[in-house]
């Protein structure tokens, strides 16, 4: 009888040790550390088990305590605040933009301007509050005059953001604009070409859409948007139908 339930507690703690390997984070997944120790992208095509509570070894905190007063690349001379990100650590919705803008850069927050707001609107339009969701950028610094991410900047930034979303593993990433949806898809592809449609990224659902800041510029967008925004809230609709 002893040896039998000795042969159970070892089946079981095997079991356990091989579903927690199973699970291990998407960051993972995305990069492997190269001889030099550099992490280097390694393009791995698992999918992400959502319907597995998943549990992350570390958190945005230490993320955001690993990033420190960085300056790993040269944005970090005219900035005034990194913007890390904000929201939910467990939403099922991450919103990726490009990068802060004058207004982020000042008050160390996404999204807090005019194209800002009109996120929010269309958060709320959703039926959510930015609480309940997370939103950040490819870039955590503003690039001088919000001119357009370069890409060693891109790549010294970016693993940050990898590690931001193995933490949360959202159901749904928004890429909002040409930058984010081409930078986490690794395509040239035109954003007018990729929206309105899930790609994959590692298994995550990702949806590509225009950026409220080209809205702000182009009313006559937000067609499109709501379009990619309903379609986004089946799939949160569906997903949460399968959890209950
Ligand atoms: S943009 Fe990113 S990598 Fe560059 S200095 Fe800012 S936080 Fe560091």
């Amino acid at each position: 009888m002893r040896d039998e339930l000795l042969e159970l507690t070892s089946a079981l703690k095997n079991q356990i040790i091989s579903e927690k390997e199973s699970r291990s984070g998407l960051y993972s997944k995305l990069y492997i550390k190269g001889n030099s120790g550099a992490l280097t992208s390694a393009p791995v095509d698992t999918a992400v088990n959502n319907s597995v509570a998943h549990v992350p070894s570390i958190t945005l905190e230490d993320i955001e305590k690993e990033l420190g007063d960085c300056k790993r690349c040269k944005l970090h001379s005219e900035r005034h605040h990194i913007v890390f990100g904000e929201g939910s650590s467990t939403s099922d919705l991450v919103l990726v933009g490009e990068a802060p803008g004058r207004d982020e850069d000042m008050r160390g927050k996404p999204f807090v301007g005019r194209a800002g707001q009109l996120l929010t609107d269309i958060i709320k339009a959703m039926g959510l509050e930015r609480k309940d969701v997370y939103i950040c950028n490819i870039l955590k610094c503003r690039p001088p005059k919000n001119r357009n991410p370069e890409p060693d900047e891109i790549a010294a930034c970016e693993p940050f953001l990898i590690k931001q979303l193995d933490v949360i593993q959202p159901r749904v990433i928004c890429a909002m604009g040409k930058f984010a949806a081409q930078t986490l898809l690794k395509t040239g592809t035109a954003i007018s070409m990729l929206r309105g449609r899930f790609h994959s990224y590692h298994g995550i659902k990702l949806m590509p859409t225009y950026h409220p800041a080209y809205l702000l510029r182009n009313p006559g967008a937000k067609k499109q948007v709501w379009q990619d925004v309903q379609v986004i809230m089946e799939e949160l609709k569906q997903a949460s139908e399968i959890s209950i």
